[in-house]
């Protein structure tokens, strides 16, 4: 696609997902959880929106930031790692930034960190003066090291890089980091961490001046909804009005007991929305201090 036909207005919003592998299928659902549907091409590239002029390109994360910075999508889901790290390439071929992070979404949270060799004695960044430092994030890492004033090898790697220190490739490595298993059964432990990543959405840095404008707006008021109701829940129960005071100081993380209209005698239809953890014990707390009829719902979506 030429970049002409790229940047020409369009009247359909085209969003670039990660074909497989960790932020595809979270992200889908999330884009499902926003109202959006689609009818799936054979080749599974390229979704074309049913319910919303919203389209989905299937690609390698890699390719998403690049994909916004062409015009060719317009928006994408991927690591902040992978978007901070084609950033910083950009700014060294002194390329203008194309691309801005819209929205954390909460999901593939991962840390872009050092790992040394279980033998070695961590005293610090210091340490890695003159040393050789395999990584996939040679520029997230080389800006890293101009901050700490370190002069060491930067090894780009595609793959693989926990393997590099054994292979004597480099002394030691810099990488995503989650559950740190594959570091202990490389025998590698972590010491500085570069980047807290997680899942974003990326956008252009410039605004849409045609129908996408209106649809990006409606599509983040919607995602916004999701994602801070993502951990809400609706815990709705029955109560005689002198226990409500002992029962709202059992709900610290939650909104204020709102009761609904009904009769005035009898027992209250009270409801809140929690923000935190409701856990069995919190309802049997709840209920010996007079509560009746719990009942917990998720909260799908909401528009504030
Ligand atoms: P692709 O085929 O799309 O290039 P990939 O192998 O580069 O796939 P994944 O391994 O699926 O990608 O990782 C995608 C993103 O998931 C990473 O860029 C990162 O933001 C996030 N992530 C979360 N935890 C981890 C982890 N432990 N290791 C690697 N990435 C992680
Ligand atoms: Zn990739």
């Amino acid at each position: 696609m030429s970049p002409i036909a790229a940047h020409a207005a369009r009247d359909r919003l085209r969003i670039a997902i990660q074909k497989s592998g960790r932020l595809a299928e979270p992200a889908r659902s999330l884009l499902a959880a926003c109202g959006l549907s689609w009818r799936e091409s054979r080749d599974k590239l390229f979704c074309y929106g049913e319910s919303l002029p919203v389209d989905l390109l299937l690609v390698r994360d890699d390719d998403i930031p690049g994909l916004i910075a062409d015009g060719v999508c317009d928006l994408g889901v991927v690591g902040r790692n992978e978007l901070n790290e084609q950033a910083g390439e950009r700014a060294a071929n002194g390329l203008p930034q194309a691309y801005c992070e819209l929205r954390p979404l909460g999901f593939g949270g991962c840390r872009l960190m050092l790992a040394v060799p279980d033998e070695w004695d961590w005293q610090g960044p210091a340490q890695l003066q003159g040393r050789r430092i395999a990584t996939s994030y040679p520029s997230i890492l080389a800006a890293w090291l101009r901050e700490q004033g370190i002069e060491a090898g930067v090894v780009e790697l595609s793959g693989s890089v926990e393997i590099a220190p054994k292979l004597g490739t480099a002394d030691l490595i810099c990488d995503l980091v989650s559950s740190g298993a594959t570091l202990r059964a490389n025998l590698l432990k972590p010491v500085e961490t570069l980047l807290e990543s997680e899942a974003v959405l990326a956008g252009p840095v410039r605004e849409f001046d045609d129908a996408r404008a209106g649809l990006m707006a409606m599509l983040l008021r919607r995602m916004d909804g999701v994602l801070a109701r993502r951990d809400s829940k609706l815990l709705m129960f029955r109560a005689e009005r002198d226990a409500v005071d002992a029962l709202a100081r059992l709900l610290p993380e939650a909104d204020p007991l709102t009761a609904l209209p009904g009769g005035e005698d009898g027992p209250l239809s009270l409801q809140t929305m929690c923000h935190g953890a409701v856990t069995w014990q919190l309802l049997e707390e709840l209920e010996r201090a007079g509560a009746r009829g719990l009942m917990v719902l998720g909260v799908e979506r909401a528009l504030e």
